[in-house]
Parts: structure tokens; sequence; C-alpha cells
């Protein structure tokens, strides 16, 4: 069975889904392995290693997918990779399936079993596969030192003979994956860190990184799986007027709320930017599904009276060599997951199976995913 991985497309993705390490493991298990002649590039990964691991290199994509039983990539396939698929071949890949309906429905069309790391479920089982979760915990690490490096101030306490150094204060808004790596990571700086997420079960995580967890007087939003349930826009209206007064005293505030499926939900106003001092960062790791803060423009850092919004797109690109090694083992995991003896075994009584599974069969097999291609 033949595993490849083309150069990705993307203009902004430096990422890659097979590292040397992973190709070694794949061919333990028996797999044949080919990569895009330049697919590691953007990771700092020479084609030289992927050789030195047993995997065979090739120059061109139409060579590569034609050939491949199975596809391991970052982004949802563009169009013209899908054309080259084969038909009952695997693909396994951030797919987007809830905004993505045209790339899914063409998968379908070719007979791609297509795996979307997105609908992983969440369980013990899956946890090595869990690639949202690696790539947020990178995120959250990356938009503190990005904050750290545009903010006029030192982050830590400073006692100096020219005097003292107050330390920076950081809020972080939502502590989930993302947001408990961005408190560790800002306690580590010497941050004085507080954090709010409307799932109070996160407290006491939020507590033993050593950040205050401010709790508000709002019903609580707990949803299914462990995730936040999609907000009323009353509650985020409340939500917003009492947070209000703890992103005044904040230099730095780091908002990676998310509800899966929806747009993020709007938790700082313009209003209130315009209410921090001058100076202050606000680094939004929402900015790409509508962000949550009013002034976020998705891709680019804004200037408001003083104030910085960074609102960097697909933060974890920009540390593609962490990013890849830890992607590259969650998809290795999944594939692995799915192989017997060499050969895909698709099990669909399988919760990680099932669950990830978008299409099959030449049918979209995925509710949410069946929904959005209808709805378009
Ligand atoms: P996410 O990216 O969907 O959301 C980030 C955070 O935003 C969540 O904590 C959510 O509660 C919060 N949020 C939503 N609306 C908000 C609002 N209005 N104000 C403030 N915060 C808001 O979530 P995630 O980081 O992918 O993880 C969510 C959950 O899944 C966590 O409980 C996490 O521990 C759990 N998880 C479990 C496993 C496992 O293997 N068991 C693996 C990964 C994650």
């Amino acid at each position: 069975m033949k595993a490849a991985t083309p150069r990705e497309l993307t203009h902004d993705e430096r990422r890659v889904a097979l590292t040397p390490d992973t190709a070694t493991k794949l061919i333990a298990a028996k797999l044949q392995v080919a990569v895009q002649a330049g697919a590691g590039a953007g990771a700092f990964i020479p084609d030289a290693a992927y050789e030195a691991a047993g995997a065979k290199v090739l120059s061109h994509a139409a060579d590569l997918l034609q050939d491949a039983d199975v596809v391991l990539k970052v982004q949802a396939p563009m169009p013209s990779e899908v054309e080259l698929l084969r038909k009952g071949s695997v693909l396994i890949s951030f797919l987007q399936p809830a905004t993505q309906g045209d790339i899914v429905k063409a998968l379908a069309a070719r007979g791609v079993t297509a795996f979307s790391l997105e609908l992983l479920p969440r369980i013990s089982r899956a946890q090595s596969m869990d690639a949202l979760s690696s790539q947020a915990s990178a995120a959250g690490y990356k938009a503190v030192v990005m904050a750290a490096d545009r903010i006029g101030k030192l982050f830590p306490m400073m006692m100096t003979a020219a005097g003292t150094v107050a330390p920076t204060r950081v809020l972080v808004m939502g502590a989930g994956v993302a947001g408990l790596q961005a408190i560790a990571t800002a306690r580590r700086l010497g941050a004085v860190v507080s954090a709010y997420d409307v799932r109070p079960a996160v407290k006491e995580e939020v507590q033993s990184l050593g950040a205050t967890f401010i709790e508000l007087a709002l019903e609580t939003q707990e949803g299914e799986g462990g995730y936040a349930k999609e907000q009323s826009e009353e509650f985020l209206r409340k939500q917003r007027q009492l947070i209000g007064e703890h992103i005044a005293k904040s230099d730095v505030v780091i908002t990676t709320a998310a509800v899966p499926g929806r747009r993020a939900p709007l938790l700082v106003t313009g209003e209130m930017v315009r209410g921090m001092r001058p100076g202050s960062v606000i680094v939004d790791l929402a900015a790409e599904t509508g962000g949550n803060v009013e002034l976020t423009v998705a891709g680019k850092e804004v200037d408001v009276n003083g104030v910085t919004i960074i609102g960097t797109r697909n933060i974890p690109s920009t540390m593609a060599l962490t990013t890849s090694q830890l992607y590259a083992r969650n998809v290795a995991s999944l594939l692995l997951h799915l192989v017997k003896d060499g050969a895909i075994n698709l099990d669909f009584t399988d919760d990680i199976t099932k669950g990830s599974c978008v299409t099959h069969g030449g049918e979209i097999v995925n509710e949410r995913a069946k929904q959005v291609v209808s709805a378009a």
C-alpha cells in the first residue's frame, strides 16, 4: 500500500503532513511512502532526510497522487488535487467540512474515503491523533510570544537599582487547549495572569497554572463533549458588560473562545478596545473564524488608539518545524488505526473511524457536512 504527501498548495502553509520520523513508522508497518520534492521545505526538512528514512521523493504531484492509496495532507485539497485522487483512495487532512462544502462534494463524487481531523472524537483513545489539540497548544504558546514581542514593556516584575518594574497583566479569554497553553507560557514569562471561560469546569486547571479564574455572574454554557454550547446574543452582551473592567485593567488580552462549527463569539467590542491603555496588545486566535474582537482584521495587525490587535492567520504554520512533527504523528496514528496487515481495513463500528470519516463509497457520510452541502 502506498502513502503519499504532496507539497501544500495554500500560500501561507509551511507545515507538512509527513516527517522522516513518521515515514519510518509507516514503512515499519509495511507501507510504501512517497513525498513530493520540496514538501518539507517550509518545515526545514530537506528531501534527503525523507530519502534517508526510506521514502521515495517524486517531482510532480500528479505522479504521486495518481499512484497513492493514501494521501496525507495538512490543508483540504484544492479541486486540482481532488481530480488526481484515485477512486477508493483514502485522504487524511484538516477538511473543515463545516465550511468546505464544495470540496467535500467533490471528494464524494470522486469516490475518495476522506477523514477530517477536525471531526476526530476527543476521547482518550484518540489523544495521539488529536491534531486540533497539538496545533492549538502551539498557537496558545505563540500568541503569548507575539504579544511579548509587541508590547513595550517587560512581562516579569523586575527590581532594579533604578526602581521596580510592575509585571505585565495578561487576560486569557477561553481556557481550552490554546488558552491553557497561553496561561502557562505567560506565567513562565513572569506575567500576572487571569482567565475566563464559560465552562466553570476549567477553573481548577486555570488555578493550577498559577492564574486567577474570573467568575462572572452568568449562567454556565457547557455543551456536549466538554465543549461550550452556542451562546445567545443576550448572554454575550451581558458577558461583555461584566468582563469590560477586567479588559481595561489588562496590558495583554489573548482571546481563544470558540464553539465547534459556529462563528467565534464576539467578546471584545471596539469601545472596549478604546478603553484599554495605549501600548496594550490583543492577540485574537479566533481571527479566522470571525474573531472574538470586533476590530480584528484576519491576517493583519491593526492599531486602534495605540492598542495593537493581532489577527495573524494560521499561527501553527509559523512554527512549522514543531507543529509538523506533532501533526505528522497525529496523522500517522490515525492512519495506523485504519490499517491492518499493511492494508486499509475500515471498521465503521469504531468511534474513531466513524466519527472522523466525511466521505465514503461515493457518499457524504458525516451529518454536519451533509447539511452544509444541502444548504449551499
Ligand atoms: P475550543 O477551541 O472549541 O474553544 C476554546 C475555549 O473557548 C473553550 O474552553 C470554550 O469553553 C471557550 N469559550 C466558548 N465561548 C466562550 C465565551 N463566550 N467566553 C469565554 N470562553 C468561551 O475548545 P478546545 O480548546 O478544542 O477544547 C474544548 C474542550 O475539549 C476542553 O474541555 C478540552 O479539555 C477538551 N479536550 C479533551 C480532549 C480529550 O482527549 N479528552 C482532548 C482535547 C480537548
